[in-house]
C-alpha cells in the first residue's frame, strides 16, 4: 500500500464532499451549529443507531436546551430521559461535563482539543466531531465508519484497534482534515456518511461509491477482507429471575449500584442463577433472602455488553417490612418517568403490571 499522490487526494476530496452535500441524510442535529446540541447528538450516537437517537435527541434538547439547563439538572431526571438508549454512563458523564462547561467555560463547549478532551466522557472522537462540525476546526476523528473507509480505500492491513494501524489511521485522518480548508465538519461527516451508507460492513455498494476509482480494496478485490477486525469476544450467557413484587398498589424496584453497567438505573429486583459450579456474572447483586419467587409469567431475552441474558419474569413476594437500602416502592404512575434499564422497559412493554 502506498499513499495516493496529493493531486489524486484533492480530487477524492472534491468528489466525496459533493456526494455528501447532495446525498446526506436530513438529521435534526445537522440543522444546527450549536456545539452543545451537536455534542449531545455525538454522546447519544456512540453505540446507538441514528434512527433510535432521533427521538431521544429531540426530547432531550426540548427539556435541556442549553448547557446551563443540563448542568442544573438532577442526575435522576437526566437518566430518566436517557432511559431506553442504554450505556447510561454516557448520560452521567455528559451531565458531569455540562457542569464543568457551565462553571469553567461560560457554558460554551471548549474550542481546543486539549480543553475538550479534559471534559468527562469526551474522548478523541467526540472532541474531533464537535470541534470540526460546530466550529469547522481542522480536527480529525476516527470512528468505525472512518476506519472501514480508510482501510479499504487505502488498502490497509492489520488490526485497526491496535498500533501501528490505529496510529496510522489517526495520522491519515489528521492529514486529510488538515487539507479540508473551511470544510472540516463536512469532510468528517462525509467520511462517516460514506461508511454508514455506501462502504458498509457487509456488501459495500462500490458501483455507487463516489470515490471508487481510487479505492485499493475495490481494485484488488479485497473489500470483504478489509478491515481486518479482531473477532469479537463471545457473549457470556446469564440466567436470572426477575421478580414483580407489589404491595399496596406499589411495585418494588432495585437501584443498581453507583458503578458498572447501568449504574444508578432502576430495575425489577433481579436474582442471578449461576450455572452449577459456575461463577456469577457480577451484573446482578441483590442479596438472597429478601424476596420469594413465585409464579413464572414469561421468559424474555436481553443483550447488554458481552452478555446474553435469559430472564424468567416471575411474580414475587417481599420478606421484609421496611424496604432495605437499594430497594424502593414506586406507584405505577411513577414508573414510566423513572430511569429504568432497557430490560425493565422490555418487561413493562409486556404489560405484566396491568395483568
Ligand atoms: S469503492 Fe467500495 S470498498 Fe472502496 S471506499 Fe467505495 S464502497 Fe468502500
Amino acid at each position: 500500500m502506498s499513499p495516493l499522490p496529493v493531486a489524486d487526494l484533492s480530487s477524492v476530496r472534491t468528489k466525496l464532499l459533493a456526494w455528501y452535500r447532495s446525498a446526506r441524510r436530513d438529521l435534526p442535529w445537522r440543522r444546527t451549529r450549536d456545539p452543545y446540541a451537536i455534542w449531545v447528538s455525538e454522546a447519544m450516537l456512540q453505540q446507538t443507531r441514528v434512527e433510535t437517537v432521533r427521538g431521544f435527541w429531540t426530547r432531550f434538547l426540548e427539556r435541556f436546551p442549553t448547557v446551563e439547563s443540563l448542568a442544573a439538572a438532577e442526575e435522576e431526571e437526566v437518566l430518566a430521559l436517557w432511559s431506553g438508549l442504554g450505556y447510561y454512563s454516557r448520560a452521567r458523564r455528559l451531565l458531569a461535563a455540562a457542569r464543568v462547561v457551565a462553571r469553567e467555560h461560560s457554558g460554551r463547549f471548549p474550542t481546543t482539543r486539549a480543553a475538550a478532551e479534559a471534559l468527562p466522557g469526551v474522548g478523541a472522537y467526540t472532541a474531533g466531531a464537535v470541534l470540526s462540525i460546530a466550529y469547522d476546526l481542522p480536527e480529525a476523528l476516527v470512528d468505525g465508519n472512518v476506519t472501514r473507509v480508510f482501510c479499504r480505500f487505502f488498502g490497509l492491513d492489520g488490526d485497526p484497534a491496535r498500533n501501528p494501524l490505529k496510529a496510522e489511521l489517526t495520522r491519515r485522518a489528521r492529514s486529510l482534515v488538515g487539507e479540508a480548508d473551511g470544510d472540516a465538519g463536512d469532510w468528517n461527516q462525509a467520511l462517516m456518511e460514506l461508511g454508514a451508507r455506501v462502504c458498509t460492513a457487509r456488501a459495500p455498494a462500490c458501483p455507487s461509491c463516489p470515490i471508487a476509482p481510487g479505492c485499493a480494496a475495490r481494485r484488488e478485490g479485497r473489500t470483504a477482507e478489509l478491515p481486518q477486525l479482531a473477532l469479537p469476544r463471545p457473549a457470556k450467557a446469564v440466567e436470572v429471575d426477575l421478580l414483580l413484587v407489589s404491595r399496596a398498589g406499589r411495585w418494588l424496584f432495585e437501584r443498581r449500584g453507583p458503578r458498572g453497567a447501568m449504574a444508578g438505573m432502576l430495575q425489577f429486583p433481579t436474582l442471578e442463577r449461576p450455572p452449577p459450579g459456575g461463577a456469577p456474572s457480577g451484573l446482578f447483586r441483590l442479596p438472597p433472602g429478601l424476596l420469594q419467587a413465585g409464579e413464572h409469567l414469561a421468559t424474555i431475552r436481553h443483550a447488554i455488553t458481552h452478555h446474553r441474558i435469559r430472564a424468567r419474569v416471575r411474580r414475587g413476594r417481599s420478606l421484609f417490612q421496611r424496604a432495605p437500602d437499594g430497594l424502593r416502592w414506586l406507584r405505577r404512575a411513577e414508573v414510566s418517568a423513572a430511569g429504568l434499564t432497557g430490560m425493565t422497559r422490555k418487561v413493562l412493554g409486556g404489560g405484566f403490571l396491568e395483568r
